[in-house]
């Protein structure tokens, strides 16, 4: 079948919504509770501790949104354009928001702070969970990934596990999106735990907290032994823990390999409007958009 990359990068975006909002209903729970409560979790019913209709997406579709929304309008990569659209999306009262991204936008919003200190405490999923359009965008001009990457991260998370496991998601997803090559992108996920064995997911024991190695672990261990979009999907958010946002991750993944036909359509009617419309345009202009930073201009 031809790769059509336009369906994948559709796919990868969808994904992140379904993943999100299918997440949404079993955030931290655990496996057990989940089993009792629901059974086996695979339809979007809303709910959760946020108590959300049903198709709602969280905080890791909006960021990637307001992400997006800012490379498009300023027809580049603007640091303080981005910063402006998470403080911008903070002020809307979004359902959720995280501690570590709260702390990062209000430092950026009060003090104008781009870069926030190194730390171990930032090394949460919250950079991962919304890099998928600078991916899509730096399609054409992939030697500025890794440095837009960093860039963006750090305004909320700088730690060096999160840069690791953000680009390699965006190393794979890109290898996926261009090329439908899964053991190419498993190859990459094997180089970085070859350097950090902690990494690995075939001693995976269930973890799924929003720490980014979990989600790391989560995530691989049901793309890499799964077979389809929503089998992985499933699996993923029925360990519970961060399962919006691990599931997000893991439809972003699935998404770039199967492509948007492969996402159950039980699943993608249930997604507000309105977001698939924003996705549907994301997709469209960050393809089209020159890579460039626009604040040196
Ligand atoms: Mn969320
Ligand atoms: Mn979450």
């Amino acid at each position: 079948m031809k790769n059509d990359i336009h369906d994948k990068i559709l796919g990868s975006y969808v994904g992140l919504a379904v993943g999100d909002a299918l997440g949404a209903t079993t955030e931290f729970m655990t496996p057990r509770e989940i089993q009792v409560n629901i059974g086996v979790h695979n339809k979007i019913t809303g709910g959760g501790w946020l108590r959300l209709k049903p198709g709602r997406v969280t905080d890791d579709t909006e960021m990637s949104l307001a992400l997006g929304n800012s490379l498009i309008k300023s027809q580049g990569f603007n640091l303080n354009c981005i910063g402006d659209h998470y403080v911008q999306w903070m002020r809307s009262k979004p359902v959720d928001i995280g501690s570590t991204v709260r702390k990062g936008i209000r430092d950026y919003m009060l003090k104008g702070i781009t870069v926030q200190m190194e730390s171990e405490m930032a090394a949460g999923n919250g950079a991962a969970m919304r890099n998928l359009p600078l991916i899509i965008y730096c399609l054409k001009k992939w030697g500025y990934f890794e440095q837009m990457t960093r860039l963006q991260s750090h305004l909320t998370h700088n730690n060096k596990k999160s840069d690791l496991i953000t680009l390699c998601f965006g190393e794979m997803t890109k290898i996926l999106l261009e090329t439908g090559d899964k053991l190419h992108a498993l190859k990459i996920a094997n180089r970085l735990i070859k350097i950090n064995p902690k990494f690995s997911y075939s001693r995976y024991k269930g973890e799924s907290s929003g720490y980014i190695v979990d989600t790391f672990k989560t995530v691989m261990h049901y793309f890499s032994d799964e077979t389809s979009f929503e089998k992985i999907l499933v699996g993923v958010v029925n360990q519970g823990g961060d399962a919006d946002t691990n599931g997000a991750i893991a439809g972003m993944m699935a998404g770039a390999l199967y492509g948007y036909s492969s996402i159950p359509a039980k699943w993608t009617k249930k997604i507000d409007t309105e977001v698939l419309r924003a996705i549907r345009i994301q997709c469209r202009e960050l393809m089209d958009i020159p890579v460039r930073y626009t604040d040196e201009i």
